[in-house]
């Protein structure tokens, strides 16, 4: 017999399908089985022929699962009329072998046993796929064939077998699964459970009970699975179970603690079993433990919550950049900080167009260099100009590089954030900062400047800050006396007094110790004292109180004052003496003519008495020896008195000409604030030196300037300029008393410097003409120019002391 389907080399693809149910069926070459013997009996039997198989087809044997009526175990396929039925559908009868045009020379009908008759039929698998055939032969031809019940019969058995093939399967696939199932049971962690309808428990894993810390399931066998859950999470599971009584999978989340009370969460499915009728009849619960998961879960929620939350409220964009492809991922929060539109096809030329130019290079650089970087990490902060609105903005990027193997870039993704608020922020403070520098440097340059020590303290005494000009008054470093009290700046008993005043302020807040302009006591870090005037400020700062004593030394103040009152007592002094002096000289011209005639009369009285006799010429005599007497004493004492006046005369001295002017001016402009005169003073820049009696000068100096401000007291305009200036090659100096008073009237300048010349109610008139006697005593020369009306100028030369002078004079010292 030749086929065309079995002998070829290569297997045709459905034939490896046939060869793999076959093998699924596990059949082949097991011991002969009771079931496949009857059948075959029986087909023997119904069909009434000598042999009868049940054979399957594999490869290139045809072997007998049971036989009836031969002896081979299997025969080689090719040969096999049953590998022909396989082929045909349905049932296949050959009455006379011989005759068959395919089969007429199989060598079992041309050799032995010489069969001459056949009826088979396949047997299939339920896809159809046909395994092997229940064939009946016989040796003697049957030109009728079978009856119809034969057929029948046949077909039957055929059936039959393929039902008890498939029973085998079922149950070794059963076997199988069941197999399956109990190792899954075993070996899973999940908790699986087989529920009744009610919910009771009829089974569970060892996973299960491990999961659920139950030491075995005897503990809640019978148990309610519905009474584990509570809460709203009780409802879940009811509702599960519902779903599943319906056939349905119920699918829910929950909490639910361990038997040992370990809190867990759970994925729940509860599906239906069902039953042969179709309809549930126990359940399936799986529950996982999902606490980690829900915990990984939560924990990736809240920070997912918080990145977007974050970026929502910071403007935070993330990009990132494949460096192999080019592909570039941004957030819309990243696409929002550059003005891009949300479609925009971000590129590497978009995003640096919109760089400033000043910074592209360097962010150029950190994004985009494919060189392998020292930090894989960097920052950058940078200008842009806003594609959507041209604003400039600042944007702060931090960024990470990704790299392969070899330390090339392959990734880089980073933030970018709007920094423009605080580099705004930034600046305005930066420029208060400077501000307030250069506040602070100028407060200190000016306290360092003023003659006035600062020495700042908190309520409790404590010295916080202690000036330039604190430290030269006090002799204390800052760093000695920062921090201590400021009590150490006062001698005994002061600084006793200290103490207790500030602990009354405390108390009380009265505040004895901030009298300001207070003069007291200080003490130098050598012990010396000196007085001083304190001027106390109070103030608040960041909820403290300080206190801030500005201190001037009075010791040089009260030297001026002392040297002021010196310098008016000697000049009055010294103006009575010379207004007496000039009255005397004034008298004894004016007296002495008369006295010179009186003494001529006496003399020719004396000598006409010589000529006389009687006796009373003695007497008169006498009484004209005793006038004349009188007068040469009247001449004497007025002799006398011009001497003792001239006597101060011969008192120089080498003195700077400023301090004189200036020691004069402030004794002579006391008040001339107060009465609305304005002083101008205008004075060589080197001081002259002149060899002067200092008291006299300043005598001049001091009825001239008061001369003037009496001259402005009925005028608006009330301006007084006292000059210096070198004159004749800088031999003398020529000095001005300028006002802008009433002027002299002619007749007056004439005789102005005679004495008593005077316009004043009061006035004695013989200021002017002291002046004139004491600057001429110096070698000088005085005159007034004056416009009536418009103002008067007094002037008068000194002689300047030469520098070769000077030096002989400190020789000669
Ligand atoms: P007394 O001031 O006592 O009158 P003085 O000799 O100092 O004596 O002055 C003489 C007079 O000269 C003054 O009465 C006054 O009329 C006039 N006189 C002096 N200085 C001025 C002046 N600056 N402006 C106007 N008159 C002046």
């Amino acid at each position: 017999m030749a086929t065309s389907t079995f002998n070829g080399s290569v297997p045709a693809w459905d034939e490896v399908v046939r060869l793999a149910a076959l093998q699924d069926l596990e059949v082949l070459d097991t011991p002969p089985e009771t079931a496949f013997d009857d059948i075959v009996q029986i087909a023997a039997q119904v069909c009434q022929t000598a042999s009868a198989s049940v054979g399957f087809v594999t490869g290139d044997r045809h072997w007998f699962k049971a036989k009836i009526g031969f002896e081979e175990d299997e025969i080689p396929s090719d040969v096999s009329i049953g590998s022909y039925a396989m082929r045909q559908e349905g049932l296949v009868v050959i009455s006379d072998l011989r005759e068959h045009p395919e089969l007429r020379t199989n060598p079992f009908v041309t050799g032995k046993p010489g069969l001459r008759f056949y009826a088979g039929i396949a047997l299939r698998t339920e896809r159809g796929i046909a395994l092997g055939a229940l064939s009946v032969l016989d040796c003697s031809a049957r030109p009728e064939g079978l009856t119809a019940a034969q057929e029948r019969t046949l077909v039957a058995l055929a059936r039959s077998i393929t039902r008890e093939m498939k029973l085998r399967q079922a149950e070794r696939e059963l076997a199988q699964k069941t197999e399956m199932l109990n190792r899954l049971h075993a070996s899973s962690d999940d908790c699986i459970k087989v529920l009744d309808l009610e919910g009771r428990l009829r089974f569970m894993n060892e996973g299960g009970c491990r999961a659920l810390e139950v030491r075995d399931f005897a503990q809640i066998e019978g148990c309610n699975w519905l009474d584990f859950w509570t809460g709203e999470t009780a409802d879940d599971a009811r509702r599960a179970v519902l779903r599943a009584k319906l056939g349905d999978t119920g699918h829910f989340r929950g909490y639910c603690p361990t038997l040992a009370g370990t809190p867990k969460w759970w994925d729940v499915v509860v599906t239906p079993i069902m039953g042969s009728d179709g309809k549930p009849d126990a359940l399936l619960s799986i529950s996982r433990d999902i606490t980690g998961v829900q915990h990984a879960e939560e924990s990736l929620r809240e920070s997912e919550e918080r990145l977007r939350l974050a970026m929502e409220t910071t403007g935070l964009g993330i990009w990132d950049l494949n460096m192999v492809t080019g592909e570039r991922k941004w957030t819309a929060e990243a696409q929002e900080l550059f003005g891009f539109a949300p479609d925009t096809l971000i590129t590497q030329d978009l995003i640096l167009e919109c760089i400033h130019p000043d910074d592209r290079e360097s962010v150029a650089q950190d994004l985009y260099s494919t060189d392998r970087a020292e930090s894989l990490t960097f920052t950058n902060v940078f200008r842009i100009t806003r594609a959507d609105n041209g604003e400039e903005r600042w944007i702060s990027s931090v960024g990470h590089t990704l790299v392969d193997k070899d330390g090339r870039p392959t990734r880089r993704l980073g933030i970018a954030q709007d920094v423009t608020h605080h580099i705004v922020a930034e600046e305005v403070l930066r420029a208060s900062q400077d501000g307030l520098l250069r506040q602070t440097a100028h407060l200190q340059s000016i306290l360092a400047t003023v003659p006035d020590a600062m020495v700042v303290s908190d309520e409790t005494g404590i010295i916080r800050s202690f000036s330039a000009t604190a430290v030269t008054m006090f002799g204390y470093q800052p760093e000695e006396i920062i921090g201590t009290s400021v009590k150490y700046l006062m001698p005994l008993p002061y600084r006793d007094n200290h103490d207790g005043l500030m602990h009354r302020y405390r108390q009380t807040g009265e505040r004895r110790i901030t009298e300001s302009g207070r003069v007291a006591v200080a003490q130098r870090k050598d012990g010396s004292t000196f007085p001083m005037e304190v001027h106390l400020g109070e103030m608040e700062s960041g909820g403290e109180r300080f206190f801030t004593a500005f201190i001037r030394d009075l010791t040089d103040r009260q030297y001026t004052e002392k040297r002021m009152q010196e310098l008016q007592t000697e000049l009055a002094y010294m103006s009575r003496l010379t207004a007496m002096g000039e009255m005397g000289s004034t008298l004894a011209h004016e007296v002495n003519q008369p006295l010179t005639a009186i003494t001529g009369y006496l003399k020719g009285c004396g000598m006409i008495l010589d000529r006389m006799e009687g006796e009373h010429v003695p007497m008169l005599r006498h009484g004209i020896e005793g006038a004349t007497e009188e007068a040469h004493r009247a001449g004497e004492v007025i002799r006398q008195l011009r001497a003792f006046v001239a006597r101060g005369e011969t008192d120089q001295e080498i003195e700077d000409l400023r301090k004189l002017i200036e020691e004069a001016s402030a004794l002579a402009l006391a008040g001339a604030k107060d009465k609305g005169i304005k002083v101008d003073f205008d004075l060589p820049h080197e001081s002259p030196k002149v060899l002067v009696s200092r008291v006299q000068i300043q005598q001049v100096l001091l009825n001239l300037v008061r001369n003037a401000m009496e001259a402005m007291q009925e005028v608006e305009q009330r301006d007084l300029t006292i000059r210096a200036e070198l004159a004749e090659a800088a031999t003398m100096v020529c000095m001005s008393v300028k006002d802008t008073g009433t002027g002299i009237a002619p007749t007056i300048l004439e005789k102005l410097f005679t004495p008593f010349t005077t316009t004043k109610r009061t006035g004695m008139g013989v200021g002017l003409s002291i002046c004139r006697t004491i600057i001429e005593a110096h070698g000088g020369k005085i005159w007034a120019e004056s416009t009536p009306g418009a103002g008067t100028t007094f002037c008068f030369t000194l002689k300047v002391v030469e520098d070769e002078e000077l030096a002989d004079a400190h020789q000669a010292s």
